[in-house]
């Protein structure tokens, strides 16, 4: 029986092992954690929106076939002359693998960032910021030191954004929780560049920022960060901002496990593919996702969950038909828009060439939820999925 592997079980992962599953071929899945967590959604998690549990789901409910064998594993590295990945608790062997290892945090040799900064990466992660944040404004009352309700989130790209949209609509309940005058707290985004958002157009830059500034929050652009001590950000400019909560939404680059494995790479550490989504140094190694260094025009596509998910979807088929020896199909990235929550109930972004705001984002934004939990298992997944993610808890 050829042995084909799928390593990660985020957006590309899952979306490569259900066409599996569709093409009735037997695979292994190996994943850190037994479940795929919504990574996408996670500002919510993070800003006290819903129950944290809700922000994953059991791979087994999304995978369900006897055939389809979960191995809960983190995988450190690949070894490709014995065609074998390798694992913290085993190792490996494939004849196909699908490498959908995911992002690590890019600090950019930023001194003390990795060590003096939360991050939001996982479900485990937006617990933490959620937790660190309840624990400061809890105990305010009792020690009302000013840098206990200061937030610094570092970094204006898309996930540092949604954040800050997050939390302007958790603060104020959690000051009415703790009999904190409203005024107190405060949201600082750092942004080295000379806008937020660079993703989007300066229309809808410009939108976003009003709508986040009407809320509170300060957005600093050109300010640099270039070094952080527990509990100060230390800018460009020689300023030193004084913070209990610094946050680090400042970029990422590809799991490392790939450059060390000798795959040819670019600068963020991305594997080059070929158009069927091959690792152009092997054609029984599939790249996706975070992972993957796809050349659309003169530059790689950027790392998404809607791509990931595409990527996933025609790896798995070319997997599937390579073993039977048809033809591979190419990969044509769609892409749809960009959205951006700023809260729970307003947006910014565009979809295909129409640029929206408010609202009308916000609830298209909410229905990017409903699609992808409909390609993760149809109306029933759509059921039980979305009946948790509207629940407000706080
Ligand atoms: P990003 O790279 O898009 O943004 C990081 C920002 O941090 C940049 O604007 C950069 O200028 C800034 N920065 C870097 N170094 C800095 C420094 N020293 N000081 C201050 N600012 C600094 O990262 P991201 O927001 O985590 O997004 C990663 C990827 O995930 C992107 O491709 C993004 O499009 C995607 N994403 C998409 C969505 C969505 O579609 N809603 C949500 C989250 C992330």
């Amino acid at each position: 029986m050829v042995q084909v592997l799928i390593v990660g079980a985020g957006y590309g992962g899952v979306m490569a092992a259900r066409r599996l599953e569709r093409a009735n071929y037997p695979f292994t899945l190996i994943n850190k954690h037994s479940y795929h967590q919504f990574i996408t959604w996670l500002h919510e998690a993070a800003g006290g929106r819903n129950d944290i549990n809700d922000y994953k789901m059991e791979l087994r409910e999304i995978l369900p076939r006897e055939t389809t064998t979960l191995i809960k594993d983190e995988v450190t590295g690949i070894d490709r002359e014995a065609r074998k990945v390798v694992g913290r608790r085993d190792s490996y062997s494939y004849d196909y693998v699908i490498l959908a290892l995911g992002s690590a945090p890019e600090y950019f040799g930023i001194e003390g960032l990795a060590q003096n900064s939360l991050l939001l990466r996982s479900v485990d992660t937006a617990q933490a910021i959620r937790e660190h944040i309840e624990k400061q404004f809890a105990a305010y009352p009792g020690d009302p030191r000013d840098e206990r309700l200061c937030i610094v989130i570092g970094g204006a790209g898309l996930t540092g954004i949604e954040l800050i949209g997050e939390l302007t609509d958790w603060l104020p309940k959690l000051c009415a929780r703790y009999k904190i005058d409203r005024d107190k707290p405060r949201i600082i985004n750092l942004e080295a560049a000379p806008s937020i958002l660079p993703v989007l157009p300066s229309a809808l830059q410009q939108k976003a920022r009003e709508v986040l500034e009407k809320k509170g929050a300060q957005l600093r652009t050109g300010a640099k960060i270039v070094r952080v001590d527990p509990g100060h950000v230390h800018l460009e400019s020689g300023e030193d901002i004084v913070s209990e909560t610094i946050i680090w939404t400042g970029g990422v680059r590809a799991h490392p496990a790939l450059a060390q494995a000798g795959f040819t790479c670019d600068p963020r550490g991305r594997a080059k593919v070929n158009p069927y989504l091959q690792s152009v140094d092997d054609d029984h190694v599939y790249i996706i996702g975070d992972c993957a260094s796809f050349q659309s025009g003169n530059r790689p596509l950027p790392p998404t969950a809607q791509l990931a998910t595409q990527m996933g979807w025609v790896a798995g088929g070319n997997v599937a038909a390579q073993i039977k020896g048809q033809p591979l199909a190419e990969f044509v990235p769609k892409i749809l828009g960009t959205l951006a929550s700023l809260g729970r109930e307003v947006g910014v972004g565009s979809v295909g060439s129409v640029q929206t705001s408010g609202i009308v984002a916000g609830v298209a934004k909410e229905l990017t939820k409903v699609k992808y939990l409909y390609q993760l298992g149809g109306l029933k997944m759509v059921r039980r999925g979305s009946k948790a993610l509207t629940r407000e808890r706080v």
